[in-house]
């Protein structure tokens, strides 16, 4: 039976450091970080998302205000209010959530995000800075991912890693992190002829296709560690991920659950990267002064 990695605990842990780190800025006299996030159109899901990242923020004590445009939003109107929030020195995370409505080009939004406020690090100058390997914001989710593998103590230096999925939110990011961990990835994606002879090579296994339950029995090798990104409600209303769970969970040797693996993480990753652009920006001292 795999050992399960408890997202929820492990993220918990971490929303507590960053809370005693926000009460250390605040006794020292000092504003609260603060978060913007914009949110277009009437999206369901998007507007659970922002619920949760706006109550996230309040708990460790930041600032958020949620900034709500109708779905039929120009893009230069878009553009002007990331421009003032972008000026705004009481702004110190920019998060932009996403999808946006068809009329707006979304890497044009992202790439308009001062780099020190873009906390989903998902324009290209982090994306570059991660390539690079230097200092910068790094996308949330995969950075979350990272937080859980270390939390398992495996190291990761050689081992052969599978990441599924090649989103610039996900998976390409993914395979820059665990490459800087010096794993060899192998990036399995739609049109991918063999991913399952791949993923079964793999000592870790990063499941983030978006379809639920990709990942079966025969996709794994025995005692393989098992990360599951994907989440989906299945016919029976379950939330499931991309991995099959029931058929993959006996022969790995770590596994995350959906819900409360990744999620959790993702969140917390979030308010670790506001907490970060707060402090180079009270401090003058950042990675963009320099690339
Ligand atoms: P996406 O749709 O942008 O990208 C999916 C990627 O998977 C693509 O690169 C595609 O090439 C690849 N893919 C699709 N079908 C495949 C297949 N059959 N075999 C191999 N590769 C395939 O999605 P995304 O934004 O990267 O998100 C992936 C999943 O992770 C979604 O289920 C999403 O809901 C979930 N997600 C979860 C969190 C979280 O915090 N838990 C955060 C972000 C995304």
């Amino acid at each position: 039976m795999a050992q399960l990695i408890d997202g929820k605990a492990i993220a918990a842990d971490i929303r507590l450091d960053l809370k005693s780190k926000v009460e250390q800025h605040l006794a020292s006299g000092a504003r609260p970080p603060a978060l913007s996030v914009v949110l277009v159109g009437d999206d369901p899901a998007s507007g659970i998302y922002v619920n949760f990242k706006e109550k996230a923020c309040k708990q460790i004590g930041m600032k958020t205000e949620t900034h709500r445009l109708p779905k039929e939003t120009s893009e230069s109107e878009l553009v002007s209010l990331i421009d003032q929030l972008n000026n705004d020195p009481e702004v110190d995370g920019i998060l932009v959530q996403l999808p946006l409505p068809k009329q707006i080009d979304k890497l044009r939004i992202i790439g308009r995000i001062s780099p020190i406020k873009d906390v989903d690090g998902l324009g290209a100058k982090n994306q570059g800075l991660l390539s690079l390997g230097l200092a910068g914001h790094r996308p949330c989710t995969p950075l979350g991912v990272m937080k859980l593998l270390e939390t398992t103590g495996i190291d990761l230096s050689g081992k052969q890693a599978a990441v599924i999925g090649r989103s610039i939110l996900v998976g390409s990011p993914m395979v820059r992190l665990l490459g800087h961990a010096n794993a060899t990835v192998t990036n399995i994606h739609s049109r991918t002829t063999n991913a399952r002879a791949l993923a079964r090579e793999a000592d870790i296994i990063v499941a983030a296709a978006g379809v639920p339950e990709l990942v079966k029995k025969d996709w794994v090798k025995p005692e393989a560690v098992l990360i599951d990104v994907g989440i989906h409600r299945n016919e029976g209303g379950k939330l499931v991920g991309d991995l099959a769970f029931d058929e993959v969970e006996p022969i790995a040797s770590h596994i995350t659950p959906v819900p409360g693996g990744v999620g959790p993480m993702t969140i917390a990753m979030l308010l670790s990267n506001c907490i970060q652009a707060y402090e180079w920006r009270i401090t003058g001292d950042h990675p963009y002064l320099v690339y």
